[in-house]
């Protein structure tokens, strides 16, 4: 914690510029223009601060993706030794030692035989990569008509134009696109049981609901004209849904019995996240193809990869006609090379994976105690994936959202108190891997006082 925080009118002077040039990504206008960009100036540990002077717990450790916390200088020197070595070679025509070293990693720690590595700069082009390797697999198998992808309501699979055609999360702004999107997917029921419309179900019969959903869909269009289903082990967008644990085995076996890929996105919950290296391990399934990026290189690097198994990759052995033609100038760099086995390195040393899971845990008992408040609704999470569901009514249920002001008003109450991190409808919870057990606790406590203030202001219960 060294740097001294901007003097006002230098701050001032920063702020204008940005106002001026900086297109920031999915803030709007007004919004911007009303309170200035928010502009971060350091990190360390699992700790940020913004150019303001205030230093506060990163709880969604940057984008969901800071596994092995801020300041790592591992990963730094790793990276930095690679650049001065040998900084860019075409990722096109030739391979480089530290990007053939992570692909082996990658492929030691995705389970089952998913063993075949397509690198990207991030999560968006893993996806794209996905969808198009799932349809090239059947094309070169002769079957060109499976054209179509399953993807499930409130999903967020990036925003390029093959990524957005699969996603709905509320907050992609899908109907604007809607006219460029492709017209080829079709949408199941996400198994977010927090969200079912008959509160009398039960768990059991949804989860059953939303996968034979699936299986509907499939026989619906004709299995022959579709080529995969893609989701996320736990989706974040659909507010950290944790399905049923019948789900991910009866979806893995209906797209076997149609000849339809599964594609398991992995961009937020690879790599510890949820307390296993994947999503999916929670489940004993393992996909056709994963996607992931993120925590490959904890934010060091910009990474991600689309990792295929030995059949899908089969497919594409042969000459040029069944070769995969596609290919990122950035994909396979060597200083991502370099970060992400700095990366992983230290995630398997300072068993952050289960240190994820223990975490985890106690984050969810802690927060399943913030129920008396009357603006906490459900509370659900896996491994340090954990969502506090705001509502504006408990009896009616009204989102938080609905509000005026409130869900700014909270973010900014629970950064003025040393926790900077996610709220919409639900306050968000996913930090650094490396969380103490104080620290866990020093954010819920901070969750309950803002909770408290906020509830005062707004004259809720
Ligand atoms: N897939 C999932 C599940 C994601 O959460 C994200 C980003 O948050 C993406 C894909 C897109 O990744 P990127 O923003 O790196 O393009």
């Amino acid at each position: 914690m060294t740097d001294q925080p901007l003097d006002a009118r230098a701050l001032e002077e920063l702020q204008a510029a940005a106002l001026a040039n900086l297109w920031v990504p999915t803030q709007s206008w007004s919004d911007l223009a009303e309170s200035g960009v928010p502009i971060m100036a350091e990190g360390d540990g699992v700790k940020v601060r913004d150019v303001d002077g205030r230093w506060g717990y990163d709880g969604s450790a940057g984008l969901m993706l800071i596994n092995i916390g801020h300041g790592r200088t591992e990963v730094i020197d790793a990276i930095a030794t690679q650049l001065g070595k040998l900084h860019y070679a075409s990722t096109f025509r030739y391979a480089t030692e530290p990007v053939v070293r992570f692909a082996e990693k990658v492929a030691s720690l995705t389970p089952g035989d998913l063993n075949h590595v397509y690198f990207t700069s991030g999560g968006s082009e893993a996806v794209e990569t996905a969808l198009k390797i799932a349809f090239q697999y059947h094309a070169n198998r002769g079957e060109r008509g499976r054209t179509k992808f399953i993807a499930r309501q409130d999903a967020y699979h990036g925003v390029s134009r093959g990524a957005l055609s699969v996603s709905t999360a509320s907050y992609v702004s899908r109907e604007t696109y809607e006219p460029i999107l492709s017209a080829d997917v079709r949408f199941a029921p996400q198994p977010a049981y927090h969200r079912r419309e008959d509160s009398s179900e039960s768990l059991a019969d949804f989860t059953v609901r939303c996968a034979t959903a699936i299986d509907d869909i499939i026989r619906a269009e004709g299995p022959e004209t579709v080529a995969a289903v893609i989701a996320e082990p736990v989706s974040y967008s659909a507010g950290v849904a944790v399905p049923g644990d019948a789900y991910w085995g009866m979806v893995r076996e209906i797209c076997d019995r149609h000849g339809v890929l599964l594609i398991a996105d992995e961009v937020i919950t690879g790599w510890g996240r949820t307390g296993r290296w994947f999503g999916m391990e929670h489940w004993g399934v393992v996909p056709d193809l994963m996607t992931m990026a993120k925590g490959m290189t904890s934010g060091y690097f910009p990474v991600g990869a689309c990792v295929a198994t030995e059949r899908v990759f089969d497919a594409f052995k042969g000459g040029r006609d069944a070769a995969f033609h596609h290919g990122f100038t950035y994909g396979g760099h060597p200083a991502g090379g370099a970060a992400g086995l700095a990366n992983a390195a230290i995630i398997e040393r300072e068993g952050l994976v289960e240190n994820a899971a223990r975490m985890g845990r106690r984050m969810l008992e802690r927060l399943r105690g913030l129920s008396d408040h009357p603006s906490v609704g459900d509370v659900r999470g896996l491994g340090l994936m954990c969502a506090v569901d705001l509502v504006a009514d408990q009896a009616t249920k009204e989102p938080f959202s609905s509000i005026d002001g409130a869900v700014k008003g909270l973010a900014s109450k629970l950064a003025d108190l040393g926790l900077f991190t996610r709220v919409r409808d639900q306050i968000f919870l996913t930090p650094p891997l490396t969380v103490s057990e104080a620290d866990v606790d020093a954010m819920v406590d901070i969750v309950d006082e803002g909770l408290t203030l906020v509830e005062r202001e707004l004259g809720l219960g």
